[in-house]
């Protein structure tokens, strides 16, 4: 069978009947939604290209499902509850296998956050998958990077670090003997969870979020910037899971948790008089979540403690300009 663009679209991701406020999806040239009353629309675009966001031979399962829990842990990081997609895939020819596993996967996450593919551009080129997420907020309700107030509790969900040594696996950067726990590792890097049901649950808790994506310090620093503050931290409190503290050193499993990027949990503020909502609201929903430090009024300074001590620490996360600096 000979495929062009329109057979790949029709046979691997038109496959779901218009939902609810989609008045046209896939098929026209443009996708038609309404928004319900009262309520806004948050929108976010991420593109993964290979050799950069994803390694070369990433199975097509793996990336059809993390292309979209990166573009929600977005969504999550900002309060907003996923609805529609668009997807945008360079392919670089036609692959039907890697087609079918792909679009299989996507759909399948795009169903279990009950959302809907409404359109896309499918060309041929270098193999790079762009996607954008559309979700519903109230508006009073968005979780801003602006909104930190000097005196808040700083917190992250989960643990971090993990995402980045499954990466150095990945990478052959390090080598690990135990099987059960390589797999671990790289399922954390793989498979992240956007913490969408969290982002929701802090609407009228937190009083600033964002997703942990680049490093833990350097997505942070973006909240102090944006909310014109700083920020004190203390190391001993960095959620790190036990499975990296056993097996790598102290110096290594830290760097990885401050600085390793693609954990995907979220890092928020919090006021005091809060702590005990969120702690319920928290529990309810059963998200682990930790306390890392405070804010402060010094704009754009990261105070970091060990041991009760302040000590000098450079910040490292990931940059994609890094090496192009003038
Ligand atoms: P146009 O030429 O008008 O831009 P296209 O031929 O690119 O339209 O696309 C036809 C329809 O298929 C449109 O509704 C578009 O949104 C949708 N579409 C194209 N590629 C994809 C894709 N990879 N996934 C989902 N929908 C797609
Ligand atoms: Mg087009």
């Amino acid at each position: 069978m000979l495929y062009n663009e329109f057979k790949i679209i029709e046979k691997y991701f038109n496959k779901i009947k218009t939902k609810d406020n989609v008045i046209k999806g896939i098929g026209d040239d443009c996708a038609i939604i309404k928004i319900p009353n009262g309520q806004i629309i948050s929108i976010s675009t991420d593109t993964l290209v290979e050799g950069i966001h994803f390694l070369r031979n990433i199975s097509p399962i793996d990336l059809g499902y993390k292309a979209i829990a990166v573009n929600l842990s977005d969504l999550a990081a900002m309060g907003s509850k996923p609805k529609w997609l668009t997807l945008s895939l360079t392919i670089p020819k036609i692959n039907t296998t890697w087609l079918k596993d792909f679009s299989q996967s996507l759909l399948k996450t795009v169903n279990k956050y009950d959302m809907q593919l409404i359109g896309g551009d499918t060309t041929q080129g270098p193999l790079s998958i762009t996607i954008s997420v559309f979700g519903y907020n109230f508006k009073k309700q968005i979780l801003f990077r602006h909104g930190a107030k000097i005196g808040d509790l700083i917190y992250v969900t989960g643990t971090l670090g993990a995402s980045a040594a499954g990466l150095a696996i990945l990478q052959k950067k390090i080598l690990l003997r135990k099987k059960n726990i390589y797999k671990f590792l790289i399922k954390k890097h793989l498979h992240p969870y956007p913490r969408i049901l969290q982002g929701i649950a802090l609407r009228k808790i937190a009083h600033s979020a964002i997703d942990i994506s680049d490093g833990l310090l350097v997505d942070l620093r973006h909240i102090l910037y944006e909310s014109q503050c700083g920020a004190d931290i203390n190391l001993n409190k960095i959620p790190v899971s036990n499975i990296l503290k056993k097996n790598f050193y102290p110096k290594v499993w830290l760097d990885w948790a401050l600085n390793g990027g693609e954990d995907y949990e979220l890092c928020f503020t919090v006021p005091e008089f809060k702590k005990n909502i969120l702690k319920k609201t928290l529990n309810k929903i059963k998200v682990p979540y930790t306390c890392i430090g405070r804010i402060t009024k010094y704009k754009n300074k990261f105070n970091i403690f060990k041991n009760g001590k302040k000590i000098k620490y450079t910040i490292n996360g990931f940059n994609h300009f890094k090496k192009n600096k003038n």
